[in-house]
């Protein structure tokens, strides 16, 4: 039995399972009615995202991982959820686990210190996020090609 969620674990980390990334593409389709100034961060982990038929404002909270719409409110990740982490790059808790962090998360679960570096899980697509990530490390180190 354990074998099989090793298994199982290690399809996911290897990036083999497309069930959470192709959720995260329909939300991002879904949002396609919505642009970063219709979104209001009000607070530091609170957002107000409308409604695409009602316009009606929902509140997400980014640190609770929940919505005020239907969706939300039982604790799907909704669209305007997915709003708040495409427009604004802040990560959820219930979002679907598409990230390096959290496919490295769940190797170090399935293969604890046999786990490979976070680097190894990273995607193979261009990702503007470790660009900057990057960017800011060599921001961060001014001296470094001088020490070379
Ligand atoms: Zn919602």
């Amino acid at each position: 039995m354990e074998q099989y969620y090793i298994r199982r674990i290690r399809k996911f980390c290897n990036g083999r399972c497309n069930v959470a990334r192709l959720f995260l593409n329909t939300i991002k389709r879904k949002i396609g009615y919505l642009a970063v100034e219709n979104i209001k961060n009000i607070d530091n982990s609170v957002f107000i995202v409308p409604s695409e038929k009602t316009g009606e404002l929902y509140e997400v909270n980014i640190s609770l991982g929940c919505c005020t719409c239907e969706n939300g409110r039982l604790g799907s990740f909704c669209k305007h959820q997915g709003a708040v982490y495409f427009f604004y790059g802040e990560k959820l808790p219930n979002m679907p686990p598409v990230t390096p962090e959290s496919r490295h998360s769940m190797a170090i679960l399935a293969f604890g210190e046999n786990a490979l570096p976070i680097s190894f899980y990273d995607s193979l697509e261009c990702n503007p996020s470790i660009e900057k990530t990057e960017d800011k490390n060599t921001f961060n180190n001014p001296y470094e090609y001088q020490n070379v």
